[in-house]
């Protein structure tokens, strides 16, 4: 699921501000919210100036900002994994794609997997790219996108969605209550704020407003043509390997120890059967990281897991199944996209509040 991100725009820092902290790298907000550590108060760089209020021009002068350069070399030693949902612009797909083959080095997640194995650093500017969910534009239009330029991938799927036409839940929610779902517990509250309720609902009350909204609805939601068990063979003949991103994409959460059990191995053996060999790598839904879903990745020989916390992590992760992502959209503008594989972006909105997880 899309993290929530925050639409709000940024704001444009004064560059002389930015200039006058550069010296100080250990002290500036943005330089400590980069190097992993709580972006202090103190020398205090306020954004004045209005920024460009267009989808496409928000947060691209930050390509501009004088700190770039320090992020971009920083970011040279880090390990960028690019966390995507679906494909909505191929044309932009293709063009960070051509950003990523100029500027990084493109890694596999075997690649990830043998330097955790060996205890070996990654080479510098390493990306790697993931889809979360995996809807059927990673097919038609991530793969051809990625083999032409010889990019490989991963993509995280839903165990219970593959092969049916059902509709993600968090959609099926939305289009239920804009066409007369109703359910006891979301009865009073902005509609805006029916999907972040029903993420902070205990699971049993989640699956119960669900069904509460579709039996109130006067309308079935559309159906969504899910990928099929011989497409997760084709993504992975095509150089996409395929990972576990539990059987419902429940908030973990929110869920007891037995669910968050079976929503693992249940994916788990559904993607074995599949696949015919067992899945090695896990991205956690919602992105956050849970103990006891680390616990059970452990007993079934999971080798890597990643979150959604929108940050660049170390060449050889520390922590193989907690690794962090950037969060990306194929309609990124490539200005922007390169503040974010910078960690430029990512700091900035950790310093502004902005923080995704
Ligand atoms: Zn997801």
């Amino acid at each position: 699921m899309p993290q929530s991100q925050s639409t709000t725009s940024i704001s444009r820092p004064r560059s002389s501000s930015v200039v006058r902290a550069l010296p100080g790298v250990n002290v500036h907000p943005l330089s400590q919210a980069a190097a992993g550590q709580p972006a202090a108060r103190q020398p205090v760089v306020r954004p004045v100036a209005a920024a460009p209020q267009s989808a496409a021009g928000r947060g691209d002068w930050l390509r501009f900002a004088p700190v770039q350069p320090l992020f971009r070399a920083r970011a040279a030693q880090r390990l960028a994994v690019l966390a995507y949902h679906g494909v909505t612009d191929p044309r932009s797909f293709g063009a960070q794609l051509d950003r990523l083959r100029r500027l990084a080095t493109p890694v596999s997640l075997s690649a990830v997997q043998q330097a955790v194995t060996e205890r070996r650093p990654l080479p510098a500017r390493s990306v790697l790219v993931t889809f979360d969910d995996a809807d059927r534009s990673v097919l038609t239009h991530a793969l051809p996108a990625l083999n032409d330029r010889g990019i490989p991938a991963a993509a995280f799927v839903i165990s219970e969605l593959i092969g049916t036409e059902k509709p993600f839940w968090w959609h099926e929610a939305d289009f239920l209550a804009r066409h007369g779902g109703r359910a006891r517990s979301l009865d009073c509250g902005h509609p805006s704020q029916l999907l972040p309720r029903l993420k902070a609902m205990a699971d049993p009350d989640r699956r119960r407003s669900l069904q509460e909204l579709r039996v109130s609805a006067d309308r079935r939601p559309p159906r969504q043509e899910q990928l099929t068990p011989a497409d997760l063979l084709a993504l992975r003949e095509g150089g996409v390997a395929i990972g576990n991103h539990t059987q419902g994409h429940p908030c973990l959460g929110r869920c007891d120890d037995a669910t968050v059990r079976t929503e693992i191995t249940g994916a788990h053996e559904a993607l074995t059967r599949w696949l015919g060999e067992p899945p090695a790598a896990f991205a956690y839904p919602d992105g956050g990281h849970d103990p006891r879903a680390e616990s059970v990745l452990q007993e079934l020989g999971y080798r890597l897991g990643f979150l959604s916390d929108h940050r660049l992590g170390p060449r050889l992760p520390n922590h193989p199944l907690q690794i962090s992502r950037l969060q990306v959209d194929s309609t990124t503008s490539t200005r922007r996209f390169d503040t974010i594989l910078s960690g430029l972006e990512p700091a900035y909105r950790r310093w502004r509040g902005q923080a995704v997880a």
